[in-house]
């Protein structure tokens, strides 16, 4: 069964590419992250247990200095990653969306994060 990326606006399935798929952590606080990152309120209730086992994000949404090619056939995570590329263009466009919010909340955090990435 292939395996199809969580994030909203995201189509890719394992099946298509190359591209390699996460399993949402198993760490309650970073499995959070993640769910908050995706924007998805139907995973918002789901347990950590449950997201790990179900559901995937591709390699899209991370940038490319948390993901670690540690061979040709084999792509890993930081221990640290958090999924921040997302296309939130139609969440944004609908003023009725209650994340709006969040994703000025989030573009700060990057925005903070970029600067410890520099030090
Ligand atoms: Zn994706």
């Amino acid at each position: 069964m292939p395996n199809f990326c969580a994030a909203p606006n995201c189509t890719r399935k394992s099946t298509q590419s190359d591209l390699a798929f996460f399993r949402f952590p198993r760490d309650p606080a970073r499995c959070q992250k993640w769910v908050e990152n995706c924007r998805r309120a139907d995973l918002e209730d789901k347990t950590p247990d449950q997201l790990n086992k179900h559901y995937r994000l591709c390699a899209k949404h991370f940038e490319t200095s948390m993901i670690c090619r540690t061979s040709p056939y084999r792509t890993v995570l930081r221990d640290n990653a958090i999924p921040t590329i997302f296309d939130l263009t139609s969440h944004l466009n609908n003023p009725h969306s209650r994340h709006r919010k969040r994703i000025k909340e989030l573009l700060m955090k990057l925005l903070n994060r970029n600067k410890n990435i520099k030090k």
